[in-house]
């Protein structure tokens, strides 16, 4: 078990807590504060147990210098501020005199966040390819590191990995959250276990159904990826989505689980991926060449809803259509009706994948939606997340 931010004392400590505040902003306004949000509760943790807090997050990239106008963390420090109902010392520098005089000037309960971890990648990239001495410095300016940043724990960067080598670590309540609700549902399940999968390419999952189909009771595949599952079945799958690089894994996988892998029956189809197009549906045999495969039809609805409804934990990643359009969300939203109306341990991962269910109106009925897109799919494929496994052990 890792240690957590409960396992340390923090009073008058100074503990650098890695966030992740890579919030979209443009012109100075954050878009979606949700991220800020989601860090509230292990930063009060730390400011109620009379921590001398100091926060480091990445925003956005940062390759020349003119991206640093747009990547300040300046807005944040506001919104934080108004959230937390406290001042924010914003320090516009990621390292030197100015920022640790700050630090060595804070007060127990005091808050102090330090600018954009990716202006130090102008240097070669020192945040990003976890250079080491960068790591040694930001963890000389903390006594105690907590990483709370999920969104980045698939990534080895200075700022996570490369302090935690450096000083006592654990991990927020956030990162504890997600990593309950992935590892519960991947490594003891109630079952049966029903993996929904979707999306563009097979090649951008592929180590999710091998991680997954091995576990997984069942597996029901759509979006573009069941198109290329299908070619491998030898069907005329028209303009559809193809992975050509990748029909013979399709292949095996049908071939070594065909009871576990199930695939759409029918097809929502158009000639153009536009908004307002006209669309068709039919049964898979019976695509035309020209037809464009975007959504599963209503009976593909059907019988994967016979599956979902037996099952007691859901993973889902990837829409099931290209639902970014009205036109093939269909599939997507019927399913997200499914698993609303289910009593069952439901948890989304992916980053497209948890952006449509809320935007369809369905985060509430999920048990679990991941925070972190490409860190969710990580988990999924079985690997071992780099900021998570350096923290220490209990
Ligand atoms: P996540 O980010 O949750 O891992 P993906 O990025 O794999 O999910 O999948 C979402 C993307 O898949 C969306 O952009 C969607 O448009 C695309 N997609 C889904 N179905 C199709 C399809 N039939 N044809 C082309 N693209 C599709
Ligand atoms: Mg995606």
């Amino acid at each position: 078990m890792k240690k957590t931010i409960r396992d340390f004392d923090l009073k008058d400590k100074k503990v650098i807590i890695r966030v992740d505040f890579n919030v979209p902003i443009k012109d100075s306004i954050i878009d979606d504060d949700n991220r800020i949000k989601q860090s509230l509760e292990t930063i009060n943790y730390a400011i109620e147990n009379g921590a001398k807090v100091i926060l480091l997050s990445h925003l956005g990239r940062v390759k020349e210098e003119s991206d640093k106008e747009k990547n300040t963390l300046e807005p944040v420090a506001l919104r934080l501020s108004e959230l937390l109902d406290k001042e924010i010392i914003f320090v516009e520098e990621t390292r030197g005199e100015i920022l640790e005089e700050e630090i060595n000037n804070l007060k127990s309960g005091e808050v102090l966040l330090v600018e954009n971890t990716r202006f130090e990648d102008l240097n070669g990239k020192l945040e990003s390819s976890n250079d080491l001495e960068l790591g040694k410095y930001w963890a000389s300016l903390g006594d105690i590191f907590i990483n709370d940043a999920f969104g980045t724990c698939h990534r080895a960067h200075a700022s996570n990995v490369g302090i935690a080598s450096n000083l006592p670590s654990g991990i927020g309540f956030l990162v504890e959250k997600e990593v309950k609700a992935l590892e519960g549902a991947i490594k003891d399940p109630k079952r049966p276990l029903t993996v929904i999968l979707g999306g563009a390419k097979v090649k951008d999952k592929i180590g999710v159904i091998e991680n997954l189909v091995e576990i997984a009771d069942y597996i029901l595949i759509g979006g573009g990826m069941a198109y290329t599952f299908l070619s491998a079945c030898d069907i005329n799958i028209g303009k559809s989505l193809k992975d050509e690089e990748n029909i013979e894994f399709c292949k095996t996988m049908l071939k070594k689980y065909p009871d576990k892998i199930i695939l759409p029956i029918d097809t929502i189809n158009a000639k153009e991926i536009k908004e307002n197009v006209e669309t068709t549906e039919c049964f898979i045999k019976d695509m035309k060449d020209d037809d464009i495969g975007l959504d599963i039809g209503h009976s593909t609805v059907k019988l994967f809803k016979e599956y979902l409804l037996d099952s007691k934990t859901v993973i889902w990643n990837g829409t099931l259509g290209y639902s970014e359009i009205e036109e093939f969300s269909t599939g997507t939203k019927e399913i997200c009706e499914v698993l609303k109306n289910m009593d069952a341990i439901k948890i989304i991962g992916g980053g497209d994948t948890a952006s449509a269910i809320i935007n369809f109106g369905y985060k509430d009925y999920m048990t679990h939606i991941s925070t972190g897109g490409g860190a969710s799919l990580e988990f999924l494929e079985g690997k071992q997340l780099p900021g998570i496994k350096i923290i220490s052990e209990k």
